[in-house]
């Protein structure tokens, strides 16, 4: 009885809010892309303020992460090691505008991660209930903030190592500073907004060129 009712709530229940704009595929895009275009031109960094990041974490699972500067120092040097394997692996493409000139090299992004990764060692479990079946980590962190941050490390390397890498793009979309997994054959840009803007700015540097070569 009371699992009938929990299932007739659920199917009535708008879906649960992606803890990012746009919607992210997963843990990894979504970490990268807290640094992101801030819609007037700049670039705003969903992590800039400690007091974000108890926030940020809990809409990715991860509750008692506290807002303290600390948390957010060790945060930001694992994101520094995902953008910068980020830009490593869409080459020859061009990486994300936002830090493409401040690349960790690539040995110290990758022993950034694998030192935050081995922080908490893991199992992986099968899972197979009346669905399908799935993969379940176990092991855990006393630490909400090391939990946060092998898991960050986790799912970095699980990106990487993964069939999305190939179709990973830095949008090049005036200002835009997003990595994106392309979703099929030709598309160049992370959003339908973007693809507006690139396509505007296109026409207008094309118009800019006739009009130059009629002066
Ligand atoms: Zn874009």
């Amino acid at each position: 009885m009371i699992k009938s009712e929990s299932i007739a709530e659920s199917t009535v229940e708008p879906p649960v809010e992606p803890p990012a704009e746009p919607p992210v595929p997963g843990l990894a895009l979504a970490f990268a892309s807290t640094i992101r275009h801030d819609g007037h031109g700049g670039v705003a960094d969903d992590l800039a303020d400690p007091a974000a990041l108890p926030g940020w974490a809990a809409g990715v699972g991860f509750d008692g992460v506290p807002g303290s500067a600390e948390a957010q120092a060790a945060v930001l040097s694992i994101r520094a090691g995902t953008r910068a394997l980020f830009a490593y692996a869409v080459r020859p493409w061009p990486a994300s505008r936002a830090d493409a000139h401040r690349l960790l090299p690539l040995a110290e992004a990758v022993d950034r991660i694998n030192t935050a990764a081995a922080q908490v060692p893991v199992t992986v479990r099968l899972d197979w209930d009346d669905e399908r079946p799935a993969s379940v980590l176990e092991g855990g962190a006393a630490d909400p903030v090391v939990a946060l941050t092998a898991a960050l490390a986790r799912a970095t390397i699980a990106f990487l190592a993964g069939p999305d890498r190939e179709n990973l793009r830095a949008c090049q979309a005036p200002r835009c500073v997003r990595y994106f997994v392309k979703g099929h054959g030709r598309q160049e840009f992370c959003k339908p907004s973007c693809s507006n803007r690139a396509r505007v700015a296109r026409h207008y540097a094309r118009h800019q060129a006739e009009g130059q070569v009629d002066e």
